[in-house]
């Protein structure tokens, strides 16, 4: 049963939302060449506390941290580690937080340092198939109007989509139904009802779309060992289109992190 939210929830989703928003800038002014994951972790939770919320992925199903920091090749759910990034890397961040009994769940690939041409073509491609993701959440469409999107917009950069990952709806619960395929025909899927909250989240290969699981049982990685990105945006579904209640304003230097 696909509901949903009412007016105080999506307010409650919001503050979570402008949180994880802000706890990624955070951690985006500190990614720097020489600087390992786990040290990017700690302030994030840090900030996190600071703001009176809890890091939802620590201890989720047994996750060790607060935050997913996935290296390169490493497609999602990777572990903050002693890796000291260096000049060329890229690093998906994905950051939850538990606030006031509602989730917050977004995510942004940061370059370190100075990255090749084609590593930045990757980078932009996965965010602007996320805003193309976005354009399609409208209400009455259907979760695979959004897949479409995403897929149509990726693989006419000759980059690939992961197919055994995808977006969700976001509540109380991290992951609540329907999922969001970043892959997916026109007018197929759950149809989108106004006021339902989603997390859109492509996760986008370099090569081939192929991964595997490596053997913590977390870390996803692409077959070919490709650089992979991984943008995730939460957002309203609405008649007129999808109202955004995280951002990339704060990283991107747009909005001011006043407190
Ligand atoms: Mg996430
Ligand atoms: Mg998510």
């Amino acid at each position: 049963m696909v509901k949903p939210k009412t007016a105080e929830e999506i307010e409650l989703l919001r503050e979570n939302a402008i949180l994880v928003s802000k706890t990624l800038a955070e951690v985006g002014k500190h990614v720097a060449p020489g600087v390992t994951t786990k040290e990017l972790d700690t302030l994030a939770e840090t900030f996190i506390r600071d703001h009176g919320a809890i890091p939802s992925f620590k201890g989720f199903e047994g996750f060790p941290s607060a935050l997913c920091m996935s290296v390169n090749d490493v497609v999602v759910h990777g572990f903050p580690s002693d890796y000291v990034l260096k000049d060329g890397d890229i690093v998906s961040v994905d950051c939850g937080t538990l606030y006031k009994g509602y989730q917050g769940d977004s995510a942004y690939t940061f370059p370190v340092g100075e990255i090749s041409a084609e590593t930045r073509k990757l980078l932009d491609v996965t965010k602007q198939s996320l805003y193309e993701g976005i354009k399609a959440a409208v209400a009455g469409a259907r979760t695979g109007d959004i897949g479409y999107a995403v897929q149509s917009y990726v693989e006419s950069f000759g980059f690939s989509v992961v197919r055994e990952l995808e977006g969700h709806g976001l509540g109380r619960e991290m992951h609540e139904a329907p999922g969001i395929p970043n892959f997916g025909r026109r007018g197929h899927g759950a149809k989108l009802a106004d006021g339902l909250v989603i997390c859109i989240e492509p996760m986008i290969c370099a090569g081939g779309r192929g991964v595997y699981l490596a053997n913590n049982g977390w870390a996803v990685h692409t077959a070919d060992h490709k650089n992979a990105a991984h943008y995730e945006l939460t957002v309203v579904v609405r008649k007129g289109g999808a109202e955004q209640l995280s951002t990339f304003e704060f990283i991107e230097g747009k909005q001011e992190v006043s407190n």
